[in-house]
């Protein structure tokens, strides 16, 4: 297949980059220890994180800051999630082998990728195009099954629901009732909520009741990166 020059350099950096020595495991194995000393106790979810190399999702000089917990700027204003609120978000999961899970807000691909980690059958959406390819092109050269999708998240995905999991990782204005339309009866939504003072989110998960109630639980405060509606490069 014929590939321009441009496309030649942008596969061998993606390879480059998906190189994972014993020198990132080792740091890997010490954000894992950090995670577990903060209070993550899901043993299940903290080898998730073992197994996903980090650093890949950043630009290759920033090898250190990908293990040290914090987020990051990954382009287009968006950022990475810290680890410990990828770690606290995926065990409020409670994400079990073979579920599937909807995450809104693929951004790097990062947190995708720690469900597939999992077991968990991954469908993601990004409303930001750049975003959508860049990630789609390192998740590519990654062995996680994560199935991508470029649209608006408040519209989930009708063609693959209902799901078991649904994960929101940017700030929800309230909680989308097309969403909630497609999570199954018993599953569970993690989605950090726009709090009454405008300065940030509460991690909420909403557990859907076979009586068709919905169980309410709150984790704290965080700062996300707005959801917005529609696609573009804004
Ligand atoms: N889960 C990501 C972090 C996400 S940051 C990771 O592991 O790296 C939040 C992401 O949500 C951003 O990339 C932003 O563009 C995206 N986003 C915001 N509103 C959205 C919407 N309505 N639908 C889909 N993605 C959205």
């Amino acid at each position: 297949m014929f590939r321009s020059s441009s496309q030649k350099k942008r596969i061998f950096a993606t390879m480059n980059s998906i190189e994972d020595n014993y020198r990132h495991k080792g740091m890997r194995k010490q954000l894992v220890d950090l995670l577990r000393s903060e209070g993550i106790g899901d043993e299940k979810v903290l080898s998730a994180i073992n197994a996903v190399p980090r650093h890949v999702f950043l630009d290759s000089s920033f090898v250190e800051i990908a293990y040290s917990d914090q987020a990051f700027p990954i382009g287009s204003g968006q950022t990475i999630s810290q680890p410990r609120t990828v770690a606290l978000q995926t065990e409020l999961l409670q994400v079990e082998q073979g579920m599937k899970v909807l995450e809104i807000g693929t951004g790097s691909g990062y947190q995708a990728c720690v469900l597939a980690a999992m077991g968990a059958k991954v469908f993601t959406i990004e409303r930001q195009r750049n975003l959508y390819f860049k990630t789609k092109e390192i998740l590519e050269a990654l062995p996680f099954r994560v199935k991508t999708f470029l649209g608006d998240g408040f519209e989930g995905l009708p063609t693959y629901a209902p799901f078991d999991r649904i994960i929101v990782t940017a700030g929800a204005p309230d909680i989308p009732s097309i969403l909630m339309g497609q999570l199954k009866t018993g599953g569970i939504m993690v989605i950090p909520m726009d709090n009454e003072n405008g300065d940030g989110q509460t991690m909420l998960r909403l557990t859907k009741t076979s009586d068709g109630s919905l169980k309410r639980e709150e984790f704290g405060a965080f700062k996300f990166v707005p959801m917005l509606t529609g696609t573009g490069n804004d």
